[in-house]
């Protein structure tokens, strides 16, 4: 079975918005997929119905081929990792920003996971290194480098599936560059599934799903998709 996998999935939210219609799609292990689609419509809901923040109304999601309705949340959760659009920095050091999922890790550790997003330079930006504390009076960080602080931070905790909403959506081109080059580092290591507006940001992507309306209007890799649209 795909890790990922939604049957004829739909929901409609509880004032009666149908957001979602019958929507089918499979995000193989190790592959990394991209969902894109115009705002409005159904990325968002879509992942939170991954997460179980709510159920389906109709069809099923499926991980590892098990309906995620027969798993604990908390287990359900452990096997995923999520980075929200603005990625929250928190109150504290860099380390501390870090190792909220994984208390035990070591300075190893968490310096590959700062180079396997591009960050090795923030470590070394302070002379505290990993214990500077992060904003103010101590290690500032651009937009791009906060997101992915955010994504090193999930990856410490081994996601089987890494969920992004939006990752380059407020970023400016250089800091999207980096994060394209963080992303294409992520692969290697974790399945993604990528949520993003505009076609030009999943370029790297193994498979793109076009959601539209609530329906998958669309699925191919960026070539592919070119040349239908
Ligand atoms: P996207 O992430 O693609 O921009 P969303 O999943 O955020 O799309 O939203 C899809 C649709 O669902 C939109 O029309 C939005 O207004 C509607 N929607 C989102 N949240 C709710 C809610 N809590 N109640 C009712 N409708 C909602
Ligand atoms: P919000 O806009 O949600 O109120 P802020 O942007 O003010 O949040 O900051 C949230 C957290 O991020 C705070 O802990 C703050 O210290 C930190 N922070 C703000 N700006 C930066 C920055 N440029 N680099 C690093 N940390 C920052």
């Amino acid at each position: 079975a795909p890790l990922l996998e939604l049957r004829d999935v739909s929901f409609t939210y509880p004032d009666g918005t149908r957001v979602l219609d019958r929507v089918s799609l499979a995000v193989p292990r190790g592959a990394r997929t991209a969902l894109v689609g115009p705002s409005g419509a159904g990325k968002s809901t879509l992942l939170s119905l991954v997460e179980r923040f709510s159920d389906v109304t109709g069809g099923a999601v499926l991980v590892d081929g098990v309906d995620v309705r027969e798993l604990p949340r908390a287990a359900l959760r452990a096997r995923l990792g999520y980075v929200e659009q603005e990625a929250p920095v928190l109150a504290g050091t860099l380390r501390e920003n870090l190792v909220l999922a994984a208390p035990d890790a070591g300075d190893d550790e968490l310096a590959a996971v700062l180079a396997a997003v591009g960050l090795t330079g923030v470590a070394t930006r302070s002379p505290a290194g990993l214990d500077a504390p992060v904003g103010e009076g101590g290690v500032l960080l651009s937009g791009g480098e906060r997101q992915r602080l955010a994504i090193s931070r999930s990856l410490l905790a081994r996601p089987e599936l890494l969920l992004l909403d939006e990752p380059t959506a407020s970023l400016d081109a250089r800091n999207e560059r980096a994060l394209q080059d963080a992303l294409d580092a992520v692969a290697e290591r974790t399945t993604l599934l990528v949520v993003a507006h505009r076609l030009s940001t999943v370029v790297g992507s193994d498979q793109i799903v076009v959601l539209d309306g609530g329906r998958v209007v669309g699925v191919g890799t960026h070539a592919e998709l070119l040349e239908t649209t």
